[in-house]
């Protein structure tokens, strides 16, 4: 067979490509394999673990020259457990493992796992063990976690349900217009060290590219509540990417509206600032770690009685189309964008 570029397959297209190869068990206790945010592996009469695995590669999703080593340990376990979050579940142990160069010193290694140590305890889990190894290409982070989801709780990306509403926690872009400052700031500096770099105006986007969240306490309430959501995954490539991974695995269409978007003002003006625009941010920009997900009007009711942080952006369709509703009321087809990484 001819062969093909990683670039022409894509992100997508070649986990696709994987999972076709590996679609039959070998192990009865596999119940979901490759597809989800994690996989999903027998465990109890009553309880699945999870397992998930997330890579971050030095000048693909980090640039030591603004990311601090403290907050990227940090930033390493979050970003990986939102995956455990995403299935409804809660993440209980993580692996890590490093790829270094002679280039870190010890000092900078314990930085990196001060961050780690603050955000295990912060979530309630267990650095359990990994792997280090010497890279020539620059720092390589690892991390993989295991946790659980009661069986009847279990969220799959396959599952929405026509006419669900379709729900986002906290804001969009935010992160991506904090990694568009700290690109600006470190051009300025190579240009000019001696200027000073005035950053309090962009503190709050700042903060959610360096340090973001993994939404626990989303997952809390919704067990709380006793609502059991229909479809979820985390927002890690951008809304857009996201929501298509939900509307192609569900069978279903999606159509949302810009106006619904929940952009925070600050993150509006910067991106002004910048010649973006916040729509583009919400839907491409990624890294947001927030919680997408859909349930039926009555769960999304009781929701927005109790005054969880989430939003509604619009709901799931039977016609297979991903559309966004612009605010002047044009349909527009909703992209994936993914990462780059090839
Ligand atoms: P996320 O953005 O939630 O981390 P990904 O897009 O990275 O999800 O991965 C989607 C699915 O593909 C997951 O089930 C993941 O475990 C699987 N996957 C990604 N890369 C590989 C790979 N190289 N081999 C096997 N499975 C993979
Ligand atoms: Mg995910």
């Amino acid at each position: 067979m001819k062969d093909k570029s990683l670039e022409s397959i894509g992100e997508f297209g070649l986990i696709d490509i994987i999972k076709k190869k590996f679609n039959s068990k070998n192990n009865d206790s596999l119940i979901i394999g490759i597809g989800d945010d994690a996989a999903v592996i027998s465990k109890s009469k009553d309880d699945y673990f999870l397992i998930s695995s997330d890579m971050l590669v030095e000048g693909i999703h980090f640039d030591l020259t603004y990311h601090p080593l403290k907050h990227l340990g940090y930033k390493s376990v979050t970003t990986n457990i939102s995956d455990i979050y995403s299935m409804n579940g809660f993440a209980n142990q993580i692996t890590i493992n490093l790829g270094l160069s002679n280039r870190f010193s010890l000092n900078a290694i314990e930085e990196f796992y001060k961050g780690v140590k603050i955000a295990c305890e912060e979530y309630n889990i267990d650095l359990v063990g990994g792997d280090t190894t010497s890279s020539k290409t620059g720092l390589i982070i690892s991390v993989s976690a295991i946790g659980n989801v009661l069986k009847n709780k279990l969220t799959l990306r396959k599952t929405a349900k026509k006419n669900d509403i379709i729900c986002v926690s906290g804001d969009l872009g935010r992160s991506y217009i904090g990694l568009q400052i700290l690109e600006r700031e470190k051009s300025v500096f190579l240009t000019n060290p001696e200027m000073q770099p005035e950053l309090s105006n962009y503190s709050d986007s700042i903060e959610k590219q360096l340090k973001p969240k993994a939404r626990k306490d989303l997952i809390e309430k919704l067990s709380e509540f006793n609502i059991i959501p229909n479809s979820m995954i985390d927002i890690s490539d951008g809304l857009a990417s996201d929501l298509i991974h939900l509307s192609v695995q569900s069978n279903l269409g999606v159509k949302i509206y810009e106006e619904k978007l929940p952009i925070l003002k600050s993150t509006i003006l910067t991106a002004n600032e910048l010649n973006l625009n916040p729509t583009t941010c919400a839907l491409n920009g990624g890294e947001d770690y927030e919680l997408l997900f859909s349930v039926n009007e009555k769960d999304y009711n009781m929701l927005k009685d109790n005054d969880i942080d989430i939003t509604s952006i619009g709901y799931f369709t039977s016609n297979k189309k991903c559309n966004l509703v612009s605010k002047e009321g044009a349909t527009i087809g909703l992209k994936a964008q993914g990462w780059k990484h090839f």
